[in-house]
């Protein structure tokens, strides 16, 4: 299987040059050459897999360059080290219509460890295959939770170095706690003065830099990013699609071939994209909901075929999703369009200029068959959160109630009542705050530190704090630098000699 840009480069990648390289030098993002299809029969045999086994199923579907070993090594150090518990993704069943699919019990209790747990592992075998690179070094700015998650995935990997900026002003105490805590023989956190922004421009500028890219050649390194559209995240995703789905047919609730719905908060576009793949795939979905919160960029976009990220930015209670420009958009676009190289660079070029694009109706036929899409407001989400509460005695976090939310909307609007997986993407404990306030109104939680939230939200509710979360305040902190914009350059520098 190899892999092409969706802005018609002429060459086509490995699996293992996909994941090393990222992004297509033209600027274009790798998707499969052909999609590989599972028909029912072969559903029937994933049924009784568990996690890892499945994982190794469908990454040797897209992964033909690793051996069914090497695939074996990769997956069993992402999900069974230790770093979940034995069942990675369990499913939380609310109702006859609706379960939970809670993929936050990783190393930093939210959904990016599915992926950036198993990237690192991708790209040490990778780097072993691959003629074009030898050593690599991750660099990442972060407003808070992929920083986290990046570094516990990539702490201690073979041939990968990993060193994450974050705004001195922009990122939680827990958050930043959370980093600064990181233990780990390859990686450095440091602090920029300034905001995400600053910081995101900084490593842009390094990336773009043509005499230090051969500097850090000299010495073996290659500069790499772990963002959301590298395929090496992509894949992990698809996964846990399968698995929500085969765990509704083992405990009766579903026949293999009935179909089912999925609600995904979405920010970039990376998870729900998953789940598209995982229907292309042959994974008997109905209708993909698309849930955003009130940056609702993409949700305008599923229901009008125009795409306007020339609005303000609103910063919400579910920040992961705060985003006006989804580029994981760029692969559903691509797909709908009859992989169309010309229309998908048209389009992104509109973007690039002019922050606006809009497509034909067939391309908005096409993506209204698959998906559907709302938003919520924030006072909707608050609401919701305290509603699964009482209905159901369940916690969810704001990015997973903008989801059933959405899902809520979605029912009233269309009276469906096929089964129905609500994607949780962080623990409820990560975003205490909210959920404290959702539940027990605003002067609860007021002159209080994140910190004691977080106990009072657990013995409130009997619900247990993950242990990623537990005691962060007692850990001793392991980076302390600081520098400005201006530094990252050297500070880099200084961390690969
Ligand atoms: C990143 C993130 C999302 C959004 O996922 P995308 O793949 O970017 O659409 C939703 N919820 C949480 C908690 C996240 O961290």
């Amino acid at each position: 299987m190899l892999y092409k840009s969706t802005r018609g480069y002429s060459e086509k990648f490995s699996f293992s040059d996909a994941v090393l390289t990222g992004i297509a030098p033209d600027g274009g993002l790798f998707v499969p050459e052909e999609f590989p299809t599972l028909n029912e029969a072969a559903l029937e045999k994933l049924c009784e897999l568990d996690y890892c086994s499945l994982a190794r199923e469908i990454f040797s579907l897209f992964a033909d360059d690793f051996t069914k070993e090497e695939l074996d090594t990769c997956v069993k150090n992402a999900y069974a080290d230790g770093s979940f518990p034995e069942e990675p993704t369990p499913l939380s069943v609310l109702s006859n219509n609706l379960s939970v699919l809670e993929l936050w019990h990783g190393p930093t209790s939210a959904f990016k460890d599915m992926a950036l747990q198993i990237l690192p592992e991708f790209m040490s075998v990778a780097i072993k295959k691959s003629k074009k690179h030898n050593k690599i070094a991750i660099l990442t700015a972060t407003s808070g939770d992929t920083g986290k998650a990046a570094l516990a995935g990539f702490k201690d990997a073979e041939n990968v170095n990993i060193m994450v900026f974050y705004p001195v002003s922009g990122v939680s105490e827990m958050q930043k706690t959370q980093m600064i805590t990181q233990e780990g023989s390859n990686l450095s956190v440091v602090a920029v003065r300034g905001n995400f922004d600053d910081a995101q421009t900084g490593v842009k500028n390094i990336f773009g830099d043509k005499e230090f890219a051969e500097v850090l050649k000299e010495r073996g390194y290659t500069l790499s990013s772990a963002n959301s559209i590298n395929i090496g995240r992509l894949l992990p995703q698809v996964v846990y699609y399968f698995y929500a789905y085969l765990a509704l047919v083992r405990n009766g609730r579903l026949t293999l071939g009935d179909k089912i719905n999925f609600a995904v908060p979405t920010g970039n576009f990376g998870n729900i994209l998953a789940c598209y793949y995982a229907t292309k795939i042959g994974l008997p979905v109905n209708k993909i909901i698309c849930a955003t919160n009130d940056n609702n960029v993409v949700s305008d976009f599923i229901t009008t075929g125009i795409y306007n990220s020339k609005r303000p930015f609103i910063l919400t209670v579910s920040p992961a999703m705060d985003i006006l420009i989804s580029s994981n958009l760029e692969r559903l676009l691509f797909d709908v369009s009859g992989e169309n190289t010309e229309i998908v660079s048209g389009l992104q070029q509109d973007l690039k200029a002019n922050g606006v694009y809009s497509v034909e109706k067939e391309m908005t036929d096409a993506i209204n068959e698959y998906f559907w899409s709302s938003y919520s407001t924030q006072p909707e989400c608050c609401k919701t959160i305290n509603s699964i509460h009482s209905e159901f005695n369940y916690l969810v976090d704001p990015h997973t109630a903008v989801g059933i939310d959405v899902y809520d909307k979605y029912v009233i609007s269309t009276g469906d009542t096929t089964p129905t997986v609500a994607v949780s993407t962080a623990s409820p404990f990560k975003f205490n705050k909210t959920v404290a306030e959702a539940l027990y109104g605003e002067a609860s939680t007021e002159g209080k530190s994140e910190f004691e939230i977080l106990d009072e939200l657990s013995e409130k509710t009997g619900w247990e704090i993950p242990v990623p979360l537990r005691d962060l305040d007692k850990k001793s902190i392991l980076h302390k630098g600081v520098c400005d914009v201006s530094d990252m350059k050297a500070e880099v520098d200084a961390f690969l000699k």
